[in-house]
């Protein structure tokens, strides 16, 4: 009987089918392998992409060459510009601003590699470790509200070059599933004082049914209406609404669990396309004000930081492709149900 089930930070139902398909084996992708080729990303090709804005290089190496272990540049075809005004407008109905922002490329390695899950947890760290120093910089621009880092794996997931890579992008307005997730996240702290992430993750541990990593500072878990297979969440177990607050020991352990979850993945769904995206708060505590009039103000945590919002991290295999329905309801239908998902990757070989 399939089942429907409500997300409790956005409101939204989601169907979950478990009789249509539930074995990993049954979803059929092109597995992620090296096509080989030309790669601009490769060491020593670093004439071939825009200068680089950070790198962690070997001590007495010159930027834009070879030496470095991260490096990061910016987008060669960016969403969004990072020179010029908002230029806000109002015209009639409709308003609009212009395309300003920033679109950079974080190179995880300079060997080429297909999934991070080739680094060890130390290299990856410095990978997460570059997020955090990217988005520190750019919330300096009062220009801008909103940072997402983001990763493409496979074709199916967009991602145009296969050599493993992250990005990010800086927008100058909150953009809409954030504002949601605060909106939903403040409707629930303004009827029972607390975080609902913070809440989610205390159920999860202690039910355990959905959980694939219970470490101590991160949990890792199949969320309850999960909107497509094997889709999986990482959450800090302590409250924090930014990312780019990580602390150093976090970092670590960031890397050690992400990688962990990614290797189990691609384990049971044999090098699946897949997209992470880490949702944190917006850079100033007055934008997550997207929607005061009817809630109230958002609490604000003196030091800094919301109360009611926490950040994590979404990843979301491509196993499966979403049409008509889901387009035209907002309805996913999801054939594996996350306690069986969680089941398959507690169980996966390391
Ligand atoms: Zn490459
Ligand atoms: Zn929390
Ligand atoms: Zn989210």
């Amino acid at each position: 009987m399939p089942e429907l089930r409500r997300d409790p930070i956005l409101g939204r139902w989601n169907i979950i089918a478990a009789e249509r398909a539930s074995r990993p084996s049954d979803f059929h992708h092109e597995p992620t392998t090296p096509r080989g080729g030309f790669c601009p990303f490769d060491e020593g090709h670093e004439d071939k992409t825009p200068p680089e804005v950070l790198a962690y290089r070997e001590p007495g190496t010159q930027p834009d060459t070879p030496g470095w272990r991260v490096r990061v540049v910016s987008n060669k075809y960016p969403a969004l510009r990072i020179e010029g005004d908002l230029d806000k407008k109002g015209v009639g109905m409709y308003d609009r601003m212009q395309g300003i922002g920033a679109h950079e490329i974080i190179i995880e390695a300079p060997e080429h590699i297909v999934s991070p899950t080739s680094l060890s947890p130390e290299r990856f760290a410095d990978v997460i470790r570059a997020y955090k120093d990217r988005l520190n910089d750019l919330m300096g621009d009062p220009r801008f509200k909103f940072g997402i880092v983001f990763k493409n794996v496979g074709s199916a997931a967009g991602a145009s070059l296969e050599h493993s890579h992250s990005q990010l992008i800086v927008t100058p307005v909150v953009p809409n599933v954030i504002a949601r997730e605060l909106r939903g996240a403040l409707e629930f702290y303004n009827f029972r004082g607390r975080c609902i992430f913070c809440d989610i993750v205390r159920q999860e541990h202690e039910q355990g049914v959905r959980v694939v990593i219970d470490d101590p500072d991160f949990l890792v878990f199949e969320p309850f209406a999960s909107r497509f297979p094997f889709e999986t969440w990482l959450i800090p177990t302590r409250h924090e609404s930014q990312f780019e607050r990580i602390t150093s020991h976090q970092i670590n352990r960031l890397a050690a669990v992400l990688l962990d979850t990614l290797r189990r993945l691609e384990a049971t769904l044999e090098a699946p396309p897949y997209n992470y995206i880490v949702h944190s708060a917006p850079f100033r505590v007055q934008d997550a004000e997207v929607f005061r009039g009817a809630l109230g103000p958002p609490p604000i945590i003196e030091g800094g930081g919301l109360e009611h919002y926490h950040w994590h991290i979404e990843i979301i295999p491509r196993l499966t492709r979403v049409a008509g329905f889901e387009w035209g309801t907002g309805l996913y239908i999801n054939p594996v149900p996350p306690e069986t998902s969680a089941e398959y990757l507690r169980e996966a070989v390391r």
